[in-house]
């Protein structure tokens, strides 16, 4: 049997999909990538599917995630990016030898050479969203105990939880419960 990891919350974005391998960052954090073969499972159905990870390649990956976590958050604060996390998400980007190929059936692939390549394509992710060369907007979670960088591609730009299922929902639960009481409900 093997061991039970936590699940992924993939999302549309690549970054911000990324620092969402870790989550309830401000409650009880959860490590979604807590062993090289989770990195290498992430990447996978990430469209960046690698045949080896190592630990050392492990933490390089959450350094960055780390970088791109705390950038996004100061950009989606109004406030400037700080210089360490700038350095590192250069250094991943620089360190990339990512091809994009295009296939016949007309959509874009990666060849890669290992973590390094994928990690460099997830850093330039990045730096196209915190450059606002993407359509759309950097956001905070408003759920207390997740307040997680996510990128709002909605029409309204008025997105209010990184993920509608699982941040949403229980503030959408929360309200009722509170309504409830509220109104003299006996729950
Ligand atoms: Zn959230």
């Amino acid at each position: 049997m093997p061991a039970e990891f936590p699940d992924f919350r993939l999302g549309t974005v690549l970054a911000t999909s990324f620092t969402a391998t870790l989550t309830e960052r401000r409650g009880d954090p959860v490590e979604r990538i807590p062993t090289p073969q989770r990195l290498a499972d992430w990447l996978a159905v990430s469209g960046l599917a690698v045949t080896s990870c190592t630990t050392a390649q492990l933490e390089l990956a959450r350094e960055l995630r780390e970088s791109i976590h705390a950038a996004a958050t100061a950009a989606a604060s109004g406030e400037a990016l700080p210089e360490a996390a700038v350095r590192v998400i250069n250094d991943r980007s620089g360190a990339g030898r990512a091809a994009a190929i295009l296939t016949p059936a007309g959509e874009r692939h990666w060849r890669l050479n290992g973590v390094e390549d994928a990690l460099g394509v997830i850093a330039a992710d990045a730096i196209a969203i915190l450059a606002g060369e993407r359509d759309g907007r950097l956001a905070r979670c408003a759920s207390p105990t997740c307040r997680a960088a996510f990128f709002d591609t909605s029409q309204s730009r008025t997105r209010r939880w990184c993920d509608m299922n699982t941040c949403g929902n229980r503030q959408k639960k929360a309200r009722f419960h509170a309504n409830q009481r509220r109104s003299g409900g006996s729950g």
